[in-house]
């Protein structure tokens, strides 16, 4: 078991002023395998002090510096590859495949995309007789979830300090001992101190004394909408700059010329990513009317491969192997949303709300299929965040896109059509911050954020790291 007694403040190892401790739990086994302190609101001001003294260094730091400083980090951090995907196997549940690839895979490559777009990104422009510099924003507390945890930090830690900002990181009390990890390489790269700092707690205790901060300039939030609305509410009084990526509902709009089979493996890989627990899934599947047998016909033979697989086994298929979900409470909640589809009319085709026969123990939920799903049904507005497919009939264009926006999501989307101008057509009348064309490969360098309830930021390339500027006008004599 790994237990960790302190955080990481002002470039030491200290000791919580909390009194409590929070188990990590192993999603297969359900055994504890880690214990952390549970952090307090003095732990965080002592954080923020820290970030705001170094504040004044880090943020005059040449740009060519701070580069360097990242690509060190990422260089130390890919040492760490082996340690990283076996905490994300345990702590998450990702089978190791799914750990190497895109768990750790993601995490690392952040770090050069940074480097060389701060290295040519153009802080100044004239404009009339003013000098226009973007210039950091200052303290950023980062607060971050569980499901894709070491990434979701990066997409945060790597453009603040890229960008001249100093870090308080809260990352999810789920799963914080990746977060761990990338404190030591910070400390033995020797990032200076108080440039970033690591406390851990509840979201109600540290989460919230980050987001109230009068010291904090920038709270950077990814979670649910609950959390984010209570972190803007909590950020309100200081005026600080909130960031928040949300939920999502996202709609796979299946145009009438798509090939069935190509449209299957995309639509189940799709929505079960990391066993559904991902925000942008693609968990809703429009099929139209006149076509839906050939599409749902296709849909159930590849769904039925995806099997569920114990996290550490060797099993090198991404595409079929679901591990658990990551905690008790969350697989009970995704078995709850199943019946509550079942209670309200769709017709479970496959899966089901039981706990899957040969995986007693685990937080494991059957990969699960409903058809005859109705625009209005819970199953069909909320989000579920587990591997279910919510199959959806339309009528014509107008109506996909009808359904597609009818939720109050906007994070991402897809559409499948045999003609991409006419799927391209139809992407841009989504209201969503992206949607992929015929299983389209994801962009890490392409923004990524949510429009209407899915958040109101952007991470990821030059919109993620002008997230954390701030825009001065000099103004020069004529
Ligand atoms: P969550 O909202 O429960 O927790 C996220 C973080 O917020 C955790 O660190 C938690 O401790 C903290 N938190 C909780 N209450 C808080 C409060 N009152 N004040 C401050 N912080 C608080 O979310 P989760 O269950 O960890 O993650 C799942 C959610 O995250 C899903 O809704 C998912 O869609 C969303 N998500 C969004 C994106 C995106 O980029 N848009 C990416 C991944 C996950």
């Amino acid at each position: 078991m790994k237990a960790y007694e302190n955080f990481y403040i002002n470039g030491e190892w200290v000791r919580s002023e909390g009194t409590g401790t929070m188990d990590v739990i192993d999603s297969a086994t359900e055994e504890v395998i880690g214990r952390v302190p549970e952090g307090s609101a003095a732990d965080v001001d002592a954080a923020v002090a820290a970030a705001k003294a170094a504040f004044e260094t880090w943020s005059q730091t040449p740009v060519d510096v701070r580069a360097k400083y990242l690509r060190d980090i990422g260089a130390a951090l890919a040492g760490r590859y082996d340690d990283i995907v076996d905490v994300i196997t345990s702590e998450v549940g990702s089978p190791k495949a799914f750990a190497q690839m895109v768990q750790a895979g993601l995490s690392l490559g952040e770090w050069e995309t940074f480097a060389k777009l701060v290295e040519g990104y153009a802080f100044e422009e004239q404009v009339g007789n003013s000098l226009v510099v973007r210039e950091p924003i200052g303290v950023v507390g980062a607060i971050t979830p569980w499901n894709y945890p070491l990434y979701l930090i990066i997409c945060k830690v790597v453009p603040a300090l890229a960008a001249g900002c100093t870090v308080v990181l809260k990352p999810s009390e789920v799963t914080p001992l990746n977060a761990y990890i990338l404190a030591e390489v910070l400390d033995e790269v020797g990032l200076p101190k108080g440039v970033f700092n690591l406390v851990v707690g509840t979201g109600p205790e540290v989460g919230a004394a980050i987001s109230g901060h009068p010291d904090v300039d920038m709270v950077s939030f990814t979670g649910s909408g609950r959390a984010g609305a209570e972190v803007t509410k909590a950020a309100a009084p200081t005026a600080k700059r909130v960031g928040l990526e949300l939920g999502g509902k996202s709609a796979n709009v299946v145009l009438d010329d798509a090939d069935p089979t190509a449209v299957a493996m995309g639509a189940v890989f799709g929505c079960y990513i990391n066993s559904g627990q991902t925000c942008s899934a693609l968990t809703r599947l429009l099929v139209p009317e006149s076509r839906k047998q050939e599409y749902i016909d296709a849909v159930l033979e590849e769904a039925s491969k995806v099997g569920l697989v114990d996290p550490k086994a060797d099993e090198p298929d991404l595409f079929h192997n679901l591990g658990p979900l990551s905690s008790k409470a969350h697989q009970e909640r995704v078995r709850s949303y199943i019946q509550k589809g079942i209670d309200e009319g769709a017709t479970l085709a496959l899966g089901g709300p039981e706990q899957p026969e040969g995986f007693e123990k685990g937080f494991y939920v059957k990969p699960t299929v409903f058809t005859d799903v109705t625009p209005d049904m819970t199953i069909a507005q909320e989000e579920i965040f587990g591997p279910v497919l919510s199959i959806l009939t339309y009528t014509d264009d107008d109506d996909a896109v009808a359904i597609a926006n009818g939720t109050v999501y906007g994070l991402a989307g897809a559409v499948q059509s045999a003609d991409v101008e006419r799927a391209k057509g139809i992407a841009r009348r989504l209201r969503t911050g992206q949607v992929d064309v015929n299983g389209a490969p994801f962009n890490t360098e392409a923004p990524f954020g949510g429009y209407k309830q899915s958040g109101n930021t952007r991470e990821r390339g030059r919109w993620g790291l002008e997230e954390f500027l701030e825009t001065k006008s000099i103004q020069l004599p004529v």
